[in-house]
């Protein structure tokens, strides 16, 4: 808890470092301010002290002026602290910004997973909002809260010391009070997390089944074990937090204005029949002690928003650490088409290689397929072919230029591919499907889509090609895979990578999806296809079958049949499977 504590901090320092000095300037322009803003109540009692000695001195003007020069300052101070948190803001907010853009524009396409793109998500909205708040207004709310009662308490001392201790018994009151809420509800949040998980249980399972529960007729059961949840939750939530307001409220009253006030009134009073102080002092107390408690209160929710922020700067600097993959400073011009991988070893986590030793050359006008078990890295080996990562050993070469040489649009506009995974984008289908280039017209468009058998569909839409994905435009899964053949077809790229395009679809839309393909396979152009199904790529030209990560075997379908080795065990396996006895 301590070091991740100090990591935190290490973490917002590191992070804030190109506007350390501005906030500096805020605090000190704050914390002056906030001492200054002082100056009324105190030059209150003076003039108060000084009219009730003699009502006619002429040094009443002078203490007025002193007191109005020192109030406008303060307020200049706090105005001008405002100004530069916020300027240091806005510089900051749009460092961050930009340099969340650079690192993961520069980040391999391997590392966005459907986890990172949440933290990327979260990183660019929430977590930049979070440092917001604690650059343009936590600092300056600290400094106010922190500065506002030690101003208080030193003034008080001065004026009266035996008056002033016993101002402090609210402050210790609170703090003890406080404390003390604060154990409680630490040793509660454990079992407050357990409650909540249960019922986000029992939500999903009660959502997850909605189909079998209500086709079964037992929705009242599982709805039943969600309210049980519920109800548990409701009453822990409310057995935890009832005793815990009651203190927090007992705390803030005690620094509240109107027990500060009954405190030093009857103190005070008390204080004056004695004869150790005099009704002057007193009224000092009562006007600057009122003071204390609007920024001890806040101090309790600028230390909750630094925690927040301390959580959101670490976040971000974990981001900010996501893995390079530089573009080339002197981009080298691939001629020709020829892929050339040699000595390929790769793992997401590099001590745990995927792909060894991978040496294979997919020529010019040739289709090759990639097969294997699940798992054997089959789509690792088909996405370093799109630069999805770089190898940890050896080389990929494009036309004879390395991959790290060549400019990622040189890259993706010879090399296309079509994953299993549709991904559409929340815009027009025309949009969707030019991706790759913006400047193709209607017509291409609706070249692109006839091939790939689904302009038809397209035409069924609401507003056709202008539909928007997502939104009037439902597809099913093979049909998002033929407006990504189609996005592919009007690429028109001289390299083809397929990745199992049709292993999510039924038999008709595999059907739909295979003919759609065919335009794609046109004899000068270079297909690499994945496939699960090997009856799939029995007519491709070439067949490597990868074994935990090596290349076990290559060659034709023919040829690895007779061989009797790992594809040979696939094949019967699948075809056994299939209900096909030889
Ligand atoms: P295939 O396509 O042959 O089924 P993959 O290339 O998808 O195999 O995966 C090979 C191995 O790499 C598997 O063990 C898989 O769990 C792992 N893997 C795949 N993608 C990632 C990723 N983004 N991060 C970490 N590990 C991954
Ligand atoms: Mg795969």
């Amino acid at each position: 808890m301590g070091e991740a504590q100090a990591d935190g901090r290490t973490a917002v320092r590191a992070l804030l470092a190109p506007v350390r000095g501005r906030i500096r300037l805020a605090v000190a322009l704050q914390a002056l301010g906030s001492a200054l803003l002082l100056s009324p109540v105190i030059t209150g009692t003076v003039l108060a002290r000084m009219l009730l000695d003699d009502p006619g001195d002429d040094r009443v003007w002078a203490v007025l002026m002193t007191g109005a020069g020192l109030l406008s300052a303060g307020i200049m101070c706090r105005g001008l602290a405002d100004l530069v948190a916020h300027l240091a803001d806005n510089s900051f907010t749009l460092w961050v910004r930009r340099r969340l853009v650079e690192r993961l524009s520069e980040a391999p396409l391997a590392w966005f997973t459907d986890t990172t793109a949440g933290r990327v998500k979260q990183g660019a909205q929430d977590d930049v909002k979070a440092l917001h708040h604690l650059v343009a207004h936590s600092f300056t709310g600290l400094t106010a809260a922190v500065v506002t009662p030690l101003a208080v308490y030193a003034y008080l001392f001065a004026v009266d010391w035996r008056l002033a201790l016993v101002m402090l018994l609210p402050l210790a009151a609170f703090a003890a009070l406080y404390a003390a809420v604060m154990r409680d509800s630490m040793a509660e949040m454990d079992r407050y997390g357990r409650a909540l998980a249960a019922i986000s249980s029992a939500v999903v399972e009660f959502a997850d089944g909605i189909g079998v529960v209500k086709s079964f007729g037992e929705a009242g059961r599982a709805s039943r074990a969600y309210r049980a949840a519920v109800e548990r939750f409701t009453s822990f939530f409310l057995g935890w937090a009832g005793p815990m307001i009651r203190p927090e409220t007992l705390a803030n009253q005690v620094i509240g204005p109107v027990a500060l006030l009954m405190l030093t009134m009857g103190a005070g009073t008390g204080f004056v029949a004695a004869g150790w102080s005099d009704p002057v002092s007193v009224l000092a107390f009562a006007l600057v002690g009122l003071g204390l408690s609007a920024p001890i209160g806040t101090l309790m929710v600028d230390l909750q928003s630094m925690q927040t922020s301390r959580a959101a700067a670490e976040r971000l600097v974990a981001l900010l650490d996501a893995p390079v993959m530089p573009s080339p400073s002197e981009p080298g011009a691939p001629e020709g088409t020829r892929i050339a991988v040699s000595g390929v070893s790769f793992g997401y986590d590099p001590a745990a290689p995927v792909l060894r030793g991978i040496d294979w050359s997919f020529e010019p006008g040739t289709v090759t397929a990639i097969v294997g078990e699940s798992g054997s890295g089959k789509s690792t080996l088909a996405g370093l072919l799109l630069r999805t990562a770089d190898p940890d050993e050896g080389t990929i070469a494009l036309g004879g230029t390395p991959l790290q040489r060549i400019d990622g649009g040189a890259l993706y506009s010879r090399v296309g591919a079509v994953f299993q995974d549709a991904r559409l984008l929340r815009t027009s289908v025309a949009e969707n499907i030019a991706l790759a280039d913006p400047t193709a017209g209607r017509a291409r468009i609706e070249r692109a889509a006839r091939a790939a058998r689904i302009h038809e569909r397209i035409m069924q839409l609401p507003r056709g090609y202008d539909s928007v994905c997502g939104e009037d435009a439902a597809f099913s899964g093979g049909e998002a895979q033929r407006v990504c053949i189609a996005r592919a077809l009007l690429l028109d790229p001289a390299v083809l990578i397929l990745d199992e395009p049709t292993a999510s679809a039924d038999a008709e839309a595999e059907h739909e999806i295979q003919s759609a393909l065919s335009s794609l396979l046109t004899p000068d152009r270079t297909v690499i296809v994945v496939a699960h199904r090997l009856t799939t790529v029995s007519g491709a030209d070439r067949i490597i079958v990868l074994d935990g990560g090596r290349i076990a075997e290559h060659g034709t379908h023919t040829e690895l049949l007779t061989r009797d080795g790992v594809y040979r065990r696939l094949w019967d396996a699948q075809r056994t499977a299939d209900g096909v006895t030889s």
